[in-house]
């Protein structure tokens, strides 16, 4: 996992800008009481909005404490975000706009995916002064976010990557051994220890949650197609060693694109490093 560019916007900023277009009355001619009751929000959101931000910088965010609001507070803060206004069609975008090309459409939480939506790294159902907060907002895949749900910490320990937080992409934690059968590559993945506990238990539990060891090996037999396309064009001109060179040559470049422990890169080490693969591929474009 590669760490993303944070955005930067002015979040109160963002905040007041929702509620000041929001309808004055509502359907029946009466006051918008929505309106009037996140107007009056503004000053109490803009301090936790404070909060947000000084935990966020000292990667403290597992100390995050929200929510003290009643039922029509809640609902109204969270309407914020589901009412889907322009603004907030602005903040997605922008989360988006500023991420390296590689990463506008892929999901940080799994690399496997484009992304289909936004997930609230802290839950709009305990942290709903967050809702619209786009520092956390997370754009990601929908299989990642219907497995993630509210889930984001274990007591005091986090359970799953900040993509804007965590910089793992020089950590080399996870890894993938090949095994040649009749000619056909067969992966498995694995976690390794980074030397870090902290970092340890976070990529545990958020390989976990995300199912990412299964989902990488499920998704493996066509990323070695596709390696296998690109090794076609050297077609009987290469031998063993000058097509390994060839595939650490595409990791690397992988590598400085994705991070380390990406798991097409994980996946290429392991084949540039499998004699018996390379040899298959030297006996079968002979
Ligand atoms: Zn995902």
């Amino acid at each position: 996992m590669k760490q993303i560019n944070i955005p930067y916007r002015d979040y109160i900023g963002d905040y007041g800008s929702v509620v000041v277009r929001m309808h004055n009355k509502n359907k029946w001619g009466e006051d918008n009481q929505i309106k009037i009751l996140l107007s009056g929000l503004q000053d109490d959101v803009a301090e936790r909005y404070d909060i947000y931000k000084s935990i966020f910088n000292s990667e403290d965010i597992v100390g995050a404490l929200g929510g003290g609001y009643d039922d029509d507070c809640k609902k109204a803060l969270q309407s914020m975000y589901i009412g889907d206004s322009a603004r907030v069609g602005e903040i997605k975008q922008h989360i988006r706009d500023i991420q390296e090309e590689d990463w506008k459409d892929l999901c940080p939480y799994c690399g496997i995916n484009c992304f289909s939506g936004y997930d609230h790294y802290l839950p709009k159902g305990e942290f709903p002064e967050y809702s619209i907060l786009a520092i956390n907002l997370i754009h990601c895949c929908s299989t990642c976010n219907t497995k993630k749900l509210e889930y984001w910490k274990d007591d005091l320990d986090r359970g799953i990557v900040n993509p804007y937080l965590d910089d793992l992409s020089d950590v080399e934690y996870l890894l993938c051994g090949v095994n040649c059968n009749n000619g056909i590559p067969v992966v498995e993945f694995s976690l390794e220890s980074t030397g870090n506990d902290v970092f340890d238990s976070l990529l545990i539990k958020h390989f976990a949650r995300f199912d990412l060891l299964a989902r990488y090996k499920d998704r493996s037999n066509s990323e070695i197609s596709t390696i296998r396309d690109d090794i076609e064009s050297y077609s009987g001109t290469l031998d063993l060693e000058s097509l390994r060179t060839v595939l650490q040559d595409r990791y690397q470049r992988e590598v400085l694109r994705f991070g380390r422990s990406f798991w097409k890169c994980a996946l290429r080490k392991a084949l540039y490093l499998s004699d018996d693969y390379l040899r298959m591929l030297v006996r079968t474009e002979a």
